[in-house]
């Protein structure tokens, strides 16, 4: 990833890729506090758009808001320093990275003292889980790590850190064949995916978890409005991991993941084994959204 042509917005200037670096000791990188993002921008037919970039920028701004991190930037200027970074790295479709970071004035656990470093990139991103996984949905395995506690970490916060408990889920599920991982909460429930929201559908309802232990997911937020519009049920409920093995059909939502179907949990089939037919359909209700073919979604897309 270091090794690229193109520039990364680094404190309030854009400088060479290569060039975007920061010193070893820097504090984030030894007790995991980072904040950050994952947007997408998609093409449309009137140029390239970024989805819902308000709404990530304001999580942005949340997460640092709960650590207590301070950036030493607007709202205005991250949300316009993305579009900028988009425009001037000439991409069409793309992945957008806003990372905010402690600098390396000083060790110990307490960050108070050290600086606050806020560093954005941007480079094209196909289909997280593979292409094929969008068509055929994938296999998942419910995990044996537990989401953190709401009074672990918090979850409303999108920090690093957060992920070592994903990277332990996610080598799981790989280690025994499947391509990702469900985590419980730490009660048993379910919680969400190591990068992702979840839905089920049973009996023509779609339901979600509980997200007291996951993340308020954007693209979560997006289908449970598509799904309204198109006149479906949405329910949230404290889902078991029995639920997920006798539900007619589950798809996983990210920014990165998009919709992608699940067609087996832990060796049972779910539904038919394929992408089910309330899957498909918001499937394709969200793809026509951020790429800008519906016009009463237009107000989530961000000209670039
Ligand atoms: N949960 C986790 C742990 C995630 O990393 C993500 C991806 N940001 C999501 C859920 C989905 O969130 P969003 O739809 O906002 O990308």
């Amino acid at each position: 990833m270091a090794d690229r042509d193109g520039v990364i917005w680094y404190d309030g200037k854009l400088v060479p890729w290569r060039d975007a670096t920061t010193h070893v000791l820097t504090h984030s990188l030894h007790y995991g506090l980072a904040v950050f993002e994952g947007v997408r921008a998609y093409r449309t037919d009137h140029g390239t758009a970024i989805f819902r970039l308000e709404d990530h920028t304001k999580r942005l701004f949340n997460s640092a808001h709960i650590y207590q991190m301070k950036i030493p930037f607007s709202r205005e200027a991250i949300s316009e320093a993305q579009i900028e970074v988009v425009r001037r790295n000439e991409l069409e479709s793309c992945y957008i990275r806003p990372l905010v970071f402690y600098g390396s004035e000083k060790m110990g656990v307490s960050p108070r003292g050290a600086s606050v470093h806020v560093a954005i990139a941007a480079w094209p991103w196909g289909a997280y889980l593979g292409e094929e996984a969008l068509k055929q949905g994938i296999r998942v395995k419910i995990s044996s790590y537990a989401r953190q506690h709401v009074n672990v970490t918090m979850p409303r916060a999108k920090i690093a850190s957060t992920y070592a408990n994903s990277i332990l889920a996610n080598a799981e599920a790989l280690d025994h064949g499947y391509d990702e991982a469900i985590l419980l909460d730490t009660q048993g429930f379910v919680a969400e995916g190591s990068g992702e929201n979840l839905f089920i559908v049973r009996d023509g309802v779609v339901y979600e978890p509980d997200i007291a232990c996951a993340l308020t997911g954007i693209t979560r937020a997006s289908i449970h409005q598509i799904a309204a519009d198109l006149g479906l049920r949405v329910e949230s409920r404290r889902l078991t991991r029995d639920d997920l093995y006798i539900a007619d059909e589950a798809f996983f939502t990210g920014t990165a993941a998009e919709v992608t179907p699940i067609r087996e949990i832990d060796g049972r089939q779910i539904g038919a084994g394929e992408r089910g037919p309330i899957t498909t359909q918001l499937q394709k209700a969200f793809f026509d959204a951020v790429s800008g073919k519906t016009p009463k979604y237009h107000h989530w897309l961000s000209k670039v």
